[in-house]
């Protein structure tokens, strides 16, 4: 740090203040977290030099001995994670693993089915705007208006119709467990391609404390950063049948040289996940989402489906007549760090919402438990119904000096 302050005094200003941010708001992004001080030693080491196109033993450069290690271990401790048959650690993040999943097993105007983004699917997974819905043809299902929960029935009857030859299970906003093995059922009855992108829940999986797709599916793909925890990047396990097409869709199909240094912070949050301490810490995420949900659902902001089984809850502003941009502007200025997000058959349009998506990964990492969701879900109502955008208004300071007495007890980052 010394040397980057000394030549470079603006971007060391930002490190300082990024840190001080994360220290003294509220983090309730329910897609990050924070990485530990080893992950983020390897990310900041001299492994970022290094050209290793190819694989550990078969790259296109020399002087990849030591990389080589860093990768194989990655790819074994990954394995051993998830029980996996194959891994490929080498995607850049959630998105180019998911391309390199299309390139793996579909060709460009192939069909694809999978959730939604309005229900709480992913840009990736389809939608117009990316590369997977200008590429490919992609057919939506969504959740069930009653239940709010995936619409198992309209998936079946439009893999039937549609005959895709891929059916893709996860999302971003998606707060229930998903029904891995009546997806692999359907998709046998088609003979499709099961893909789950577990992107949002992987940690939880790591963690023992939710299901696995992995004895169902053929391919899952997934973040590292979320509640997994580790850097910001990707990673795809697969079935044996698979592995030479998955690496070699990543390479050289849809990237170039692997990052090195951050396949090193892989490798290093794998084994952090595999001890006990990881587990505990997966199971308390879930527990805080639980008492997070319920208690803002008692303030009338509406968990969707009823609740949560995982570490985020999505929750309907309707009834307190607050959209989602106000109540994330409000709770913003009152040191509150939330994002508005749409909820299925959401009246207003997706840069307005009707809703909020909160998330406890940074917050239970922090060592936060019960009593603190409760007095967070108070902050939060508080906030977003009788706060104000204006961060000098009475109810932003108010709130705000008790985030900051909150968060001084469990510290981000402790010195
Ligand atoms: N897939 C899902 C389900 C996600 O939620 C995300 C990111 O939020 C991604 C893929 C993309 O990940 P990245 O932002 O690393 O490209």
């Amino acid at each position: 740090y010394e040397a980057l302050e000394a030549f470079d005094p603006d971007i060391a200003g930002v490190l300082l203040s990024e840190l001080g941010r994360l220290r003294g708001g509220l983090q309730l992004i329910a897609s990050e977290n924070f990485s530990s001080p080893a992950v983020l030693t390897a990310l900041g080491s001299t492994l970022s030099n290094k050209y290793a196109e190819g694989y550990p033993g078969r790259r296109y450069y020399g002087g990849c001995s030591e990389v080589d290690k860093a990768e194989t271990l990655a790819i074994e401790r990954c394995k051993a994670l998830f029980d996996a048959d194959h891994a490929n650690v080498q995607a850049h993040s959630g998105a180019s693993a998911n391309q390199a999943v299309y390139g793996a097993f579909l060709t460009p105007g192939e069909t694809i089915l999978a959730m939604s983004l309005p229900h709480g699917g992913h840009l990736t997974h389809g939608t117009k705007m990316s590369f997977s819905g200008k590429w490919f043809d992609a057919v939506h299902y969504g959740v069930d208006k009653d239940t709010e929960d995936i619409d198992y029935d309209e998936v079946e009857r439009l893999a039937k119709e549609h005959r895709p030859k891929v059916i893709l299970a996860g999302g971003s906003a998606i707060p229930r467990l998903i029904d891995f093995a009546r997806f692999r059922a359907i998709c046998d009855e088609v003979g499709a391609i099961f893909w789950v992108d577990a992107a949002h829940f992987i940690g939880l999986v790591a963690g023992k404390a939710i299901p696995s797709p992995v004895p169902f599916a053929d391919v899952v793909s997934f973040t590292t950063h979320k509640v997994l925890r580790g850097p910001r990047s990707g990673a795809i396990v697969c079935r044996e049948e698979h592995a030479s097409a998955i690496d070699r869709a990543v390479f050289p199909m849809m990237q170039g040289g692997p990052q090195m240094h951050t396949i090193a912070a892989k490798a290093v949050n794998f084994k952090e996940c595999a001890t006990t301490g990881y587990q505990a810490y997966a199971a308390q995420v879930i527990a805080n989402a639980n008492v997070l949900a319920t208690a803002l659902g008692e303030y009338g902001i509406r968990p969707t489906t009823g609740g949560t089984d995982t570490h985020l809850s999505l929750h309907d502003l309707q009834s307190v007549l607050v959209t989602g941009v106000e109540a994330e502007a409000r709770c913003d200025a009152a040191g509150i760090t939330l994002n508005k997000n749409a909820i299925p058959f959401d009246p207003q349009k997706p840069n307005i919402a009707s809703g909020i998506r909160v998330g406890t990964p940074c917050v239970t990492t922090q060592g936060m438990g019960a009593d603190e969701m409760r007095t967070i879900a108070r902050l939060i109502a508080t906030a977003a119904t009788k706060g104000d955008a204006d961060p000098d208004h009475p109810v932003s300071k108010e709130v705000r000096a008790e985030v900051t007495d909150l968060v001084a007890r469990f510290p981000a980052y402790p010195r």
